[in-house]
């Protein structure tokens, strides 16, 4: 175990020093320059797609720190920064900031899209350490409702979800399905219901019902009993199926139960997919994806938790535990999350 940040301007980080290959170490606390910000990282959340990152199969160059589901406090600025002050309560999604302004996605207030938008943790160093910097337009605000352990897996896993459902131009009261009650399912269960609509969760085994409906859905459909399309369809006309698990078969199944103007919506990343055209054409029906979302949708996010009292369910690991956890975070039961100051 490495000692906690001392007086030599270093701090505690988990670098990844070449693919795959982790260490624990101290490493100089990082400086903010013009339009920075620096965040005194409280918790950051491990993410499924930190396994990506650390195999280096999206692209960091190496030693980098990852961690994008960062909620921390502000510790100094940098020159320019207008929108925070110190001790402000903050965090930093999958989405790094620098977007251009400029470029016909910003002008389309899509700054996600943004080529010269980064990646926290992949184009700069994240929030697997004390300290993390990035631009202000990376930073949304942390309601005093929501604790750091809670708010790092919103920044990401939660603004994929609610970001997802809410851009689908979906009526209080249509009928959506959530397939998988996973880490993303968990939470899609949750802000469906609480977004006002009817929800139906989907998940192997009977042994998932009574948790689903704590959650907040309406009904549960058992995936490895027959005719599940049957059953979905029983339920009325699903306008909405959200696909959080890698599951093809499955996905494909399901989609033959979507309704009128339905829409399937991808969340889990899959190789390929089987859906018939004619179904669609003839139902109206679409595929979408949605990726995870602005600082700015982090924030509506985090609101929208605090005001309907939405939580992550969390396995809590500290800093040192980092491969392990990421290890496992294939079998783990909804969000990890790395607790890494002292609150
Ligand atoms: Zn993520
Ligand atoms: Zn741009």
């Amino acid at each position: 175990m490495i000692a906690s940040t001392d007086n030599n301007n270093t701090m505690k980080a988990a670098v990844v020093v070449a693919a795959g290959k982790w260490e624990i170490k101290q490493i100089p606390i990082p400086q903010t320059t013009k339009g920075q910000v620096r965040v005194k990282v409280m918790a950051c959340g491990v993410c499924y797609s930190d396994s990506m990152i650390v195999s280096g199969r999206v692209g960091p160059i190496f030693p980098r720190v990852p961690g994008h589901e960062i909620a921390g406090i502000v510790d100094a600025l940098g020159e320019g920064v207008t929108k925070f002050k110190i001790g402000d309560r903050v965090g930093v999604g999958f989405f790094g900031g620098g977007h251009c302004g400029e470029c016909t996605d910003c002008l389309s207030n899509s700054w996600v899209t943004c080529k010269s938008v980064g990646g926290c943790g992949i184009s700069f160093n994240g929030g697997f350490a004390e300290y993390t910097v990035a631009p202000q337009d990376a930073l949304s605000r942390i309601p005093d409702e929501i604790d750091f352990l809670q708010a790092g897996p919103f920044c990401c896993a939660g603004v994929t979800v609610f970001n997802s459902i809410r851009n689908q131009g979906l009526r209080a009261g249509d009928l959506v399905a959530v397939h998988g009650i996973g880490g993303l399912g968990h939470l899609g269960i949750q802000f469906a219901r609480k977004l006002g609509y009817e929800v139906i969760a989907v998940s192997s085994g009977d042994d998932k019902e009574q948790l689903a409906k704590e959650l907040g859905a309406h009904h549960y459909i058992n995936s490895t009993k027959p005719d599940v399309v049957g059953r979905l369809q029983a339920l009325g006309n699903i306008k909405l199926i959200m696909c959080t698990a890698p599951a093809k078969e499955s996905v494909e199944l399901l989609s033959k139960a979507l309704g009128f103007n339905g829409k399937l919506l991808l969340l889990a990343i899959m190789k390929e997919l089987t859906i018939n055209p004619l179904q669609l054409i003839s139902k109206n029906q679409s595929v979408v994806g949605s990726y995870c979302g602005d600082s700015r949708d982090t924030e509506d996010t985090l609101k929208f938790a605090a005001n309907q009292n939405i939580k992550s369910m969390l396995q809590v690991y500290p800093l040192e535990q980092v491969e392990e956890c990421l290890n496992n975070i294939s079998k783990a039961r909804f969000r990890a999350v790395l607790k890494i100051g002292d609150f």
